[in-house]
């Protein structure tokens, strides 16, 4: 029913950190808040992914080295603060630029418009129980990738007496003590629980390929220089350089350091199954186990784009830029590199958050809008 149906230029779904700088820039170029554009983010409260993380999560930077655009992140004691603080910065930063979000509304799904409607993209939402549709002229999803946490298919996971979890449900490693744990995964999720639950349980680390651990002395930041050193090659025409350091690899903040001292840090290679005990590698040999915990990662979270059938690029929506292929009004925005250089991480999507923005507001054939 589109009668009903609220109007706006941009809609944007999740208000994140990737949804808030598309709004901070929205803003900036003159959109009205609310009558302009509008943000829905399914959370009941401010903060993104960042208020469902395990409370002794850290950032793998420090807060100058972790900002949206316009404001820096506040300092803290630490180098590295934890996730707390990313929930009070992205709380104040949608209070300081009085940012319209909807939250507690979550977008079920985004089609296009037909008829009179045609020029726009029709969102439906369901806001506390009810539901609400929105009209929009350009859309841009940032919904990041927390509610769907990967756990790659293994054989006899079915049969694994234990218990099985992914890194997105754990909270502390109280439960886990006294218990032998397997710790699945080669980035900095997996390290860092690593170190955690080693304290308090007998733990084994395997990962897929040999860990890469970084440098005591590199932090975070290297893996910003290496995505901008690429984003720069590749502007200026020139071949991809690679880079040393991708996301996955480990940054040795003080408690992963701490466990590499305590020796736990030693990873095996990938089990082939899963049994009703534990985990049993090809040759053979085995490894009694309480709990799996798997620090795989994520997916992007995309089903309300469904109905767009969106064609596809290898495992994700095809795009330009940030833009959608066959479907221009549509941007994506945060999810990962393929979303533009470490728009997945604070200081990264800042810059893609500007482009999209930078595409969008031309098209709306606004002469009072002016995109910076
Ligand atoms: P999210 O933070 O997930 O926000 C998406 C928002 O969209 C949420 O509020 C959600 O409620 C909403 N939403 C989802 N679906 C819908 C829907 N259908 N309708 C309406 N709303 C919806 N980055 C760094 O820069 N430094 C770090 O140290 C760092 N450490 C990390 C550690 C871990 C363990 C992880 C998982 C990530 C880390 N990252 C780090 C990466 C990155 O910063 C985060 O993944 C970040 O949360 C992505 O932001 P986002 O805005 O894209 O998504």
């Amino acid at each position: 029913d589109s009668s009903a149906a609220r109007d706006v230029e941009v809609l944007v779904v999740g208000a994140g950190q990737a949804g808030l700088s598309v709004g901070y820039h929205l803003r900036r170029a003159g959109l009205a808040a609310h009558t302009d554009y509008v943000l829905l983010d399914a959370d009941e409260s401010p903060g993104g992914a960042w208020q469902h993380a395990w409370p002794s999560l850290r950032l793998f930077s420090p807060p100058g080295f972790s900002s949206l655009p316009g404001w820096l992140m506040p300092a803290t004691e630490e180098d590295y603060p934890p996730a707390r603080h990313v929930v009070d910065y992205l709380t104040r930063y949608e209070q300081r630029y009085a940012l319209p979000v909807r939250h507690g509304t979550r977008v079920l799904s985004v089609e296009r418009g037909r008829g009179p409607d045609a020029a726009r993209l029709v969102v439906r939402a369901r806001t506390r129980g009810a539901p609400a549709t929105w009209r929009a002229r350009a859309v841009v999803s940032a919904t990041g990738t927390w509610g769907r946490p990967f756990v790659p298919r293994y054989p006899g996971a079915e049969v694994f007496a234990g218990e099985q979890l992914h890194s997105a449900a754990y909270r502390t490693a109280e439960p886990y003590a006294g218990r032998r744990v397997v710790v699945v995964g080669g980035g900095n999720t997996a390290a860092q629980l690593l170190a955690e639950v080693s304290l308090v349980a007998d733990t084994t680390w395997v990962t897929l390929r040999p860990p890469r651990l970084l440098p005591d002395d590199v932090d975070g930041r290297v893996l910003f220089e290496v995505a901008t050193a690429r984003r720069k090659a590749l502007d200026s025409g020139r071949s991809d350089p690679g880079g040393v350091a991708g996301l996955g690899d480990v940054v040795m903040v003080p408690s992963v350091r701490a466990a590499r001292d305590r020796g736990v840090l030693v990873a095996r290679p990938m089990f082939e199954r899963l049994t009703a005990t534990g985990v049993r590698w090809p040759d053979g040999t085995a490894q009694e186990a309480d709990v799996v915990l798997w620090c795989t990662g994520f997916r992007p979270d995309l089903q309300h784009l469904a109905p767009l059938r969106l064609p596809r690029d290898g495992a994700h929506p095809a795009v330009v830029g940030t833009r959608a292929v066959d479907e221009p009004r549509l941007h994506l925005v945060g999810y990962g590199d393929w979303t533009g250089p470490a728009s997945a991480t604070l200081i990264g999507v800042g810059r893609t958050a500007r482009e999209a923005v930078r595409e969008i507001v031309p098209a709306l054939d606004r002469p009072d809008l002016v995109a910076r």
